[in-house]
């Protein structure tokens, strides 16, 4: 039986600034979940760009160019960046395609076909920054609530559409309390669940005064958000291609920010049963990039350029950093330093001086070549490592699975320093060197196809060295299993995995 491919979405990102860390650090963890369930079965993941919307257009109208020509012009730099960072994206949406276009419409006609949507009046204040809409009384001194922008607001009185959110209450709060493993992590849960419970109001889907967004058939556009939220379904189909919608759909993990969670754990469940879909089998919303205790963010101006991360460290240093340093639900304090002191101490010292020091010894004892061994000499034990990395990776438990990955790490450095090759071989103990340099090599293939998800390209430098053909993916169950190494594999040592940088000072 064919299982499911497992579907990924990251946010599609809102094109109107720089590309910042923080986005990087979705968009690789996306691409682990995608690499992960590669070792079982098929993968797809989506992610994308936010083009409408006010702020774009105001931005664009300073430019002086069209909105769309504005767009064009920032996307690349978007999709440079999962380039950059080795993400395979196995679609990127635009919000201003036609394919998405079109489902947009289809969704309003079928919402006001199921009697979900109705006319009325939008009195009320809107941030522009934001996109969003807020009632007087959620206004802090007159200004945007959110905490993050603080911005003046803008009076809207709009003839408008608005969706039926507020009678869908009652079945959320049921479904969360049925379901408290769908939005993680637990904080994130509790804090939508009690927005759930002290009331909602019906959402104003459109806006009738602003002309860069979907058009609907009456004139007015499409709200930016719900414009957004639909990429998860028209990148698949939805109402076009049933049979591929349904290949996909519901999505596996959906992971957004914690920032936006009301728009995914709110409005989106709601619009889902609205036109009678399945919701996502989970939402996750991580924690914010912070340095010295502030969220990353541009207002505040101090947005780490993942470009120049990526050219000062390598890009999978820093996707090792971003999954190891802290757990994934939770806020991140970033600092270069901390990335300089994983770049020297896991990556350099632990993982990068065992793969050199080992194929060096071999070098020296068996002239780079595999030798032969009885397979009941093997000691190290690492049979289950591949699922104990494979549920935390796939449970985006990243840390726990590097944890995991690390023990083998410095199983092997341990190895060689009680068990002393060099020593072996002056007593000229072949059988015995023999087992332990497999063993070593053996140790060092596995610890290549488990971090091919966190590190691809260092991975591949592994695999590469180690003399083995082809690339260090396919199926866990069959690769992972301990004495697959061939006798008689020529390896070829080659450059440093994580050479020292000039800069590398010694780190407190
Ligand atoms: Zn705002």
């Amino acid at each position: 039986m064919s299982q499911k491919t497992t579907f990924i979405t990251t946010p599609i990102y809102y094109i109107s600034g720089e590309p910042h860390i923080g986005h990087v650090y979705t968009t690789i963890a996306a691409d682990v979940l995608r690499r992960t369930a590669l070792t079982r079965g098929s993968a797809f993941l989506l992610t994308g760009t936010d083009e409408h919307g006010q702020k774009v257009a105001a931005a664009a109208a300073a430019a002086g160019i069209s909105p769309q020509a504005w767009t064009d012009a920032l996307v690349p730099r978007w999709q440079a960046l999962t380039t950059r960072f080795g993400v395979v994206c196995d679609d990127f949406i635009r919000t201003t395609e036609e394919r998405h276009q079109r489902v947009v419409v289809a969704v309003f006609e079928a919402l006001k076909a199921r009697g979900e949507v109705y006319l009325g009046t939008y009195e009320g204040w809107y941030c522009t920054n934001d996109e969003t809409f807020w009632l007087e009384a959620k206004l802090v001194d007159g200004r945007c609530p959110n905490p993050e922008c603080r911005r003046e607001v803008q009076w809207i009185s709009e003839q408008n559409w608005f969706f039926s959110l507020a009678k869908y209450r009652d079945r959320l709060l049921a479904y969360y309390r049925a379901n408290p493993h769908w939005l993680k992590p637990q904080s994130v849960w509790n804090e939508m669940y009690a927005a759930i419970e002290s009331g909602l109001e019906d959402l104003c889907i459109s806006r009738s005064n602003v002309s860069w967004g979907v058009p609907l058939p009456d004139s007015r556009v499409m709200y930016v958000w719900l414009d957004a939220l639909l990429n998860y379904i028209s990148a698949i189909g939805y109402g076009v291609d049933p049979s591929r919608f349904e290949a996909y759909w519901p999505a596996d993990v959906q992971l957004i920010g914690k920032d936006i969670a009301r728009f995914h754990a709110i409005i989106w469940p709601a619009l889902l049963w609205a036109l009678d879909l399945p919701l996502p089998r989970l939402v996750y919303a991580h924690g914010w990039l912070t340095v010295d205790g502030q969220k990353m963010s541009k207002s505040r101006g101090n947005v780490v350029n993942p470009f120049a991360l990526a050219d000062r460290f390598g890009a999978d240093a820093v996707r090792y950093f971003l999954l190891r340093e802290a757990a994934f639900g939770s806020d991140f304090s970033y600092s270069e330093q901390k990335i300089l002191q994983r770049y020297v101490s896991d990556l350099g010292n632990d993982l990068g001086n065992l793969v050199h020091r080992s194929l060096a010894m071999l070098a020296k004892y068996r002239d780079s070549l595999v030798p032969a061994i009885a397979p009941s000499s093997l000691v190290l034990p690492a049979q289950h490592l591949g699922e104990r990395v494979y549920e935390a990776f796939a449970g985006l438990q990243f840390r726990e699975g590097l944890d995991a990955v690390w023990e083998l790490v410095s199983g092997l450095n341990r190895l060689i320093d009680e068990r002393k090759p060099w020593a072996l071989a002056k007593a000229g103990e072949d059988a015995a060197l023999d087992a332990l340099l497999y063993e070593i090599c053996e140790g060092l293939r596995w610890i290549a196809l488990c971090l091919e998800p966190i590190m691809p390209e260092k991975a591949r430098a592994m695999w590469q060295q180690l003399g083995l053909a082809g690339e260090p993916t396919g199926s866990w169950a069959e690769l992972l299993q301990w004495g697959l190494l061939p006798p008689g594999t020529r390896t070829v040592p080659g450059a440093p995995l994580f050479p020292r940088l000039l800069d590398d000072v010694p780190v407190a």
